[in-house]
């Protein structure tokens, strides 16, 4: 019986990482060349009863714990004027409840820790019939189980459902500060150690410090429409003008909050934020299944690694636990995906509804505060 795996995210790697600890061979098929033909974006905060809970399963804690960053728990939320509202720095001993990871290192872990070649690279999956899997290159390969691990934009998702991805009238620009302590210790000391947010009204600046010691910064455009990056004037061919019209964007903004866009390099990266249906489900199909943002993409505001990692791990457990009966292990694996997903898309959605209404930094104070 042929485990086939599409995709080798964090969630197809999670998978394939706890069959293997199972004795049971799994192949993922990537359309990627290789590991680093694509950067891996920034840090990402796994929790302790999903994301963590799933390096666990996948026999990999104590690895996890030796990369994770417990400063990067650090927060900082501000107003467009610069009025500091809340901050909270990390105690030393504090527990690592939602330690940060430099998305690239934790990626590679899981490579690691997979047989040589579990991974075939430069396999961009094109259709699946009758057990047969088509790849964009003319090869095909054999499956049983087939795993859509795809991502956003997953071609196996239409093997199980019509449902599509659509815009959330949420756009932002991608940049980043290199080696930020040394060429700009000022801003190193104003973003901090972890997160730094700065609200506004239908727009953000998020600033976060990676573990290379880049500071990567994300400007949010809410309520803005699908087509915005074509008509937003940002010249993204010509990263200087482009930073120019970025802080003009931010005209009113208190000068430390442009000084940070100022100071970014050349990379200006455009990124249109879609999710599918909070709650979105299919009726069990033998053979075929789904995970991570293939099967729930939600609003980037915490959950989706750490939930793509917890399906992975989960249906690895349960494939292992029905070694036989794979309809019956997609079964019981989709029961409880659908309802804890449902239940983190449904708090995504009502983050991302706070971040992009008026008075969006009062408001998540009182998220962070309440009461
Ligand atoms: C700006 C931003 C910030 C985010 N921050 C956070 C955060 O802080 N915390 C958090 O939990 N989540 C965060 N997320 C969400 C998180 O990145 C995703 O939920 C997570 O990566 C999903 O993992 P995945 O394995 O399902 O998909 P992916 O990581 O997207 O992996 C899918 C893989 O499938 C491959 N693939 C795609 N199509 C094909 C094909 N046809 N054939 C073969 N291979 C294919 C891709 O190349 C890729 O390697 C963020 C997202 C964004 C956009």
């Amino acid at each position: 019986m042929t485990i086939t795996i599409v995709g080798a995210g964090l969630g197809g790697l999670a998978l394939a990482r706890v069959l293997h600890v199972n004795g049971i061979d799994a192949v993922v098929y990537e359309r990627e060349s290789s590991r680093g033909a694509r950067g891996q974006g920034g840090m990402l905060d796994l929790h302790s009863g999903t994301g963590q809970r799933a390096m666990r399963e996948a026999g990999l804690i104590d690895q996890f714990h030796a990369i994770a960053r417990r400063q990067g728990q650090d927060l900082r939320l501000l107003e467009p004027d610069g009025t500091l509202l809340l901050q909270e720095d990390t105690p030393d001993d504090a527990p690592l409840e939602r330690p940060e990871v430099d998305r690239a290192d934790l990626r590679n872990l899981l490579l690691d820790s997979l047989p040589e070649h579990a991974v075939c690279w430069g396999h961009a999956f094109e259709s699946a019939d009758n057990g047969l899997l088509q790849f964009a290159d003319g090869s095909s390969a054999t499956y049983d189980l087939l795993v859509g691990a795809d991502g956003a934009d997953s071609r196996v998702r239409t093997l199980l459902t019509d449902a599509r991805s659509a815009h959330t009238g949420q756009n932002v620009v991608e940049l980043g500060i290199p080696d930020i302590d040394r060429t700009h210790p000022d801003l190193a000391a104003m973003v901090g150690r972890g997160n730094y947010w700065v609200l506004g009204n239908g727009q953000s600046l998020s600033a976060q410090r990676n573990g290379d010691g880049r500071v990567r910064i994300y400007l949010s455009f809410y309520n803005t429409a699908e087509d915005w990056f074509a008509t937003s004037g940002i010249p993204f061919g010509d990263p200087a003008a482009a930073r120019v019209r970025l802080i003009d964007l931010f005209t009113g903004w208190d000068s430390r909050f442009t000084a940070l866009i100022a100071a970014c390099d050349d990379t200006v990266l455009p990124r249109s934020i879609t999710t599918l249906p909070v709650g979105l489900t299919w009726p069990s199909k033998p053979g075929f299944t789904l995970l991570g943002d293939a099967a729930h993409l939600m609003p980037p505001v915490g959950q989706g690694a750490n939930m793509a990692l917890l399906d992975g791990a989960l249906l690895g457990l349960a494939l292992a636990a029905h070694p036989d009966d794979f309809a019956a292990a997609v079964k019981e694996y989709e029961r409880e995906m659908f309802e804890r997903t449902s239940a983190a898309g449904r708090q995504s959605a009502r983050i991302q509804e706070i971040l992009s209404s008026p008075d969006a930094s009062r408001k998540m104070l009182a998220f962070f505060q309440p009461g």
